[in-house]
């Protein structure tokens, strides 16, 4: 299996509840290496962008509003199959359809405050980790 990179976000509702930690550790226990990390407060422009994909959804004005509501928390994720595997133990986007033991069932309220985002695809994670993070601020961890 390939080494891939996805990107993280430990969404307003999860940095609110002091949850980082926890979910950090998720990723560690999966296998997931961090290789970025930033705390950042969107604004309307960063997040409605990261999320272009969504404007014409009915649910678009509240998930920005979500989004910039307090701080976040992107990360880089490194590992074998890192993009199913983070989106394995992030659980279902509903958090009351989400399996037994991923994050969103256990950090998650709703589907609209639902504590983390991961990339869906080789070409999603790509553009979203470009879209935060320089090159220079992905780290080489391999040694
Ligand atoms: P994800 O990849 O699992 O995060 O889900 P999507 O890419 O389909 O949607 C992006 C985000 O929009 C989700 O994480 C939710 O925060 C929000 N969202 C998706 N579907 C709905 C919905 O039906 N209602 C509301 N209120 N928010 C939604
Ligand atoms: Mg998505």
């Amino acid at each position: 299996m390939a080494i891939e990179r996805t990107l993280s976000i430990i969404k307003p509702d999860a940095v609110g509840g002091n949850h980082i930690g926890a979910i950090y550790s998720r990723f560690e226990e999966a296998g997931l290496k961090i290789v970025g990390a930033k705390m950042l407060h969107l604004d309307d422009e960063k997040a409605g962008g990261f999320y272009a994909e969504h404007k014409e959804r009915p649910f678009y004005n509240d998930l920005v509003s979500f989004m910039t509501s307090g701080p976040v928390v992107v990360s880089v994720l490194e590992g074998e199959n890192a993009i199913a595997k983070h989106r394995e133990i992030m659980g279902a986007t509903n958090p009351a359809e989400a399996a037994e033991g991923t994050i969103r069932k256990d950090f998650a309220s709703s589907i609209d405050e639902n504590a983390v985002h991961g990339s869906d695809s080789a070409e999603s994670a790509k553009r979203e980790i470009a879209y935060f993070f320089n090159e220079d601020e992905v780290l080489d961890r391999t040694r």
